[in-house]
């Protein structure tokens, strides 16, 4: 690294605080100056001790009156100061002697910290503070305070200093900071330039508002969110650019295949089916590989239209891969899709990690050869021993549990001479805009934006488990009705034996109390043929009712299934429990499904429920739960990279995104040469870490 940018080279800064700094990622001076503030505080003004509030912060000055260790519960050490107002407490649980003699009885003293009602009126724990010798150092400080992120053994104070120090020598010139963003766009936007920005930050004067910096609006804020989101974009074209580079085969199907697909279908596509199926026939029709996904809520028709873009890419004499997150998902499609496909001539494959032996050769073999046309299977699509005869579409159902880079993955295993297959992506939890916008920046999105016809909505209870013997009379009386039904049971444990074992215990129980009902049991221990048979009998109504646990979440299709209970419902992200409760309202009868929570809930909890209650549409779904959990979680961490946003936060700067990406073009056609040393400035180790 470059000499001038080591952090020894500040006051005070050794071998042992730069491994502390180095737990902050902060390694140079650079990264220190890009070590912003979280909040500021407001101590430019000295209130007197008489004006107090309780639970307001403050600053005040004081003399020292005394100073005692206090043997209470707890050792402390209580100082009392007064100014002319009046007389205040400042209480140390955790001090030395050396501190306890600073407070020499007539020393000037100035707090900041948060007043709290204590036992001797108000009094201040463990304030910041700072000795004025001989009286003369009592100008206020004349910038908002900054308070930094930080981590054990670095004090803000500490902190302080050292930027102190760092920004001396920004504005000297001595950190060279290029600045990324071109002239003509900082001019035309008023944005300050990043030196600027970065001074102004640390040391905003007093007069700026606290709200403004709060709300993120000032231009110095801007400006820095602005080249941080726009170095994410970057990266994401990147990503793109580098999936589309090697092009990929130009299908054009005549739409035999497609015509005679859907004459044998008892339904029309809906409207919203068609506009997502030619969006991908004109991608197929390029020499680009197509990566689109198709965002579709629950039941909306995704696997048609799947199955439609195959049709274009088998008529051209190409291969086509489905792949699923679970081999119960797997197999149903397969089922579906080799009941489409077969009578029209297809001939379709199937691979599952579970395949083993004899049946696993064959299907490779048919794989390599051509035989096999339409694959599906699960990730054991991507394993290196599978070889296809000529890949050109690969579909990737239910995306958001396959890693993002994870699907480039399948990229190699085309066998086109070079060429990449196109890749669409199914997603059923709806992306929020603002999301798809910079997490899904490297696909284009189409979005199946209607429900087929005749389907019934869902009415959604929220019950507490105290009312559990009334809901299993509920499961009852549907069955009685010839209706079926799901019991869904959750565990928070992340152990799947336990989950299992939980959805066992159920099913017993209910089996015992509903003597007459048939029962099944499905979790994710169980052997795939044996999982695959008890979904068939429910499907063909030879259960009534199914007990399981999540690994029905996704894509399970039982239309005559009307009514859902979910076990601790309040465990589950809302994207999950929209997924789940997408398994009724498929058939013409009303459906309901019972959130069956365990009280007492907490606040946020029964804010999601609620929100359960009152929306069935995913994208609103999808935007409270990215407003209740952020967008970490919402995607998985693993995911994006997003959560390393440092200066920009997707909801709060969600209206600049579609600047920011016009600025990424813009960026890419005039200073291209700028484009790597700005994703490397701001997600350097993200992207490392990302491409693992
Ligand atoms: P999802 O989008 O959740 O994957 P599916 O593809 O599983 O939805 O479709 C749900 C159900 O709707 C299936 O039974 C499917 O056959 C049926 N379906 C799909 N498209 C239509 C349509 N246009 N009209 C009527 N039913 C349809
Ligand atoms: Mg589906």
């Amino acid at each position: 690294m470059d000499k001038q940018l080591d952090l020894t080279r500040l006051k005070g800064v050794g071998p042992k605080l730069r491994e502390q700094l180095q737990r902050l990622n902060i390694h140079s001076l650079a990264d220190l100056v890009f070590h912003l503030p979280f909040r500021y505080e407001d101590r430019s003004r000295i209130q007197m001790i008489g004006n107090l509030q309780h639970q307001q912060p403050a600053v005040v000055q004081g003399e020292v009156r005394s100073a005692d260790v206090l043997f209470g519960k707890r050792r402390s050490l209580l100082v009392k100061i007064a100014d002319h107002s009046g007389v205040l407490s400042i209480r140390f649980y955790h001090f030395s002697a050396a501190q306890k003699n600073q407070f020499r009885r007539g020393a000037l003293v100035r707090c900041y910290g948060e007043a709290r009602r204590g036992a001797s009126g108000l009094e201040l724990y463990h304030p910041e503070y700072q000795l004025l010798d001989n009286g003369l150092d009592d100008l206020p400080e004349p910038q908002l305070t900054p308070v930094y992120p930080t981590t054990e053994g670095i004090s803000q104070q500490r902190l302080r200093l050292l930027m102190d120090q760092a920004l001396e020598r920004l504005a000297a010139n001595e950190i060279p900071l290029d600045d990324l963003l071109p002239l003509d766009w900082l001019q035309q936007w008023g944005l300050p330039s990043l030196k600027q920005a970065l001074l102004f930050l640390h040391r905003p004067p007093r007069e700026v508002e606290l709200a403004e910096m709060a709300n993120a609006h000032h231009p110095a804020q801007q400006r820095l969110i602005l080249e941080e989101l726009l170095a994410h974009q970057l990266s994401m074209q990147r990503l793109r650019a580098s999936a589309q580079q090697p092009g990929a085969p130009v299908i054009q199907g005549t739409r035999t295949l497609h015509q005679a697909l859907l004459a044998q279908l008892p339904f029309t596509p809906t409207a919203a089916q068609q506009r997502v199926t030619n969006e991908i026939i004109t991608d197929l029709a390029r020499p680009l590989p197509m990566l689109r996904l198709v965002q579709g809520d629950v039941g909306s028709g995704k696997t048609l239209v799947a199955a439609l873009a195959a049709c274009h890419v088998l008529e051209a004499g190409f291969q086509v891969a489905l792949m699923a997150p679970t081999e119960i998902l797997a197999e149903q499609h397969f089922q579906n899709l080799s009941d489409w496909f077969e009578p029209l001539g297809i001939p379709c494959g199937w691979l599952a990690g579970k395949t083993k032996g004899k049946a696993r050769v064959a299907a490779l073999e048919a794989i390599a050869a051509g035989q096999a046309q339409l694959i599906v299977g699960t990730h054991a699509l991507f394993q290196e021993e599978v070889h296809f005869h000529r890949l050109a579409l690969v579909i990737v159902d239910e995306q958001h549990r396959f890693g993002v880079h994870q699907r480039l993955a399948l990229k190699d295993k085309g066998n086109l001479d070079g060429l990449s297959p196109h890749q669409l992506i199914m997603t059923a939890t709806p992306i929020p805009r603002t999301l798809a916008m910079s997490a899904y920046a490297d696909l284009d999105t189409s979005i199946i934006d209607e429900l087929p016809p005749g389907r019934s909505p869902i009415t959604t209870v929220v019950v507490s488990d105290q009312r559990r013997e009334e809901v299993i009379q509920r499961v009852d009386h549907a069955c009685r009705e010839q209706a079926q039904a799901y019991w869904v049971c959750t565990l928070i444990e992340e152990s799947e034996a336990l989950q299992c074992q939980a959805a066992e215990n159920t099913a017993e129980d209910l089996a015992t109390q509903l003597p007459h009902l048939r029962i099944g049991l499905v979790h994710g221990r169980m052997k795939a043929a044996e999982k695959a048979a008890v979904m068939a009998a429910f499907k063909a109504h030879q259960l009534d009712l199914l007990v399981a646990t999540t690994v029905i979440e996704v894509g399970v299709d039982v239309p005559n299934a009307s009514l859902m209970v979910i076990e601790n419902p309040e465990r589950l992200g809302l994207a999950q429990l929209h997924q789940l409760r997408g398994r009724v309202g498929r058939g013409s009868v009303a459906s309901h499904c019972v959130l069956l929570y365990k009280a007492p809930l907490s606040f946020t909890s029964k804010q999601r429920l609620h929100v359960m209650r009152e929306s069935q549409d995913g994208f609103y779904i999808a935007e409270q739960d990215l407003m209740l959990r952020g967008p970490g979680e919402v995607l998985g961490t693993r995911q994006t990279g997003l959560q390393m946003l440092r200066v920009a936060d997707l909801q709060r700067d969600a209206e600049l995104l579609p600047q920011v990406r016009e600025m990424a073009t813009q960026l890419w056609h005039q200073h291209p040469q700028r484009v790597e040393p700005l994703i490397l400035r701001w997600l350097g180790d993200a992207e490392r870490y990302a491409a693992v």
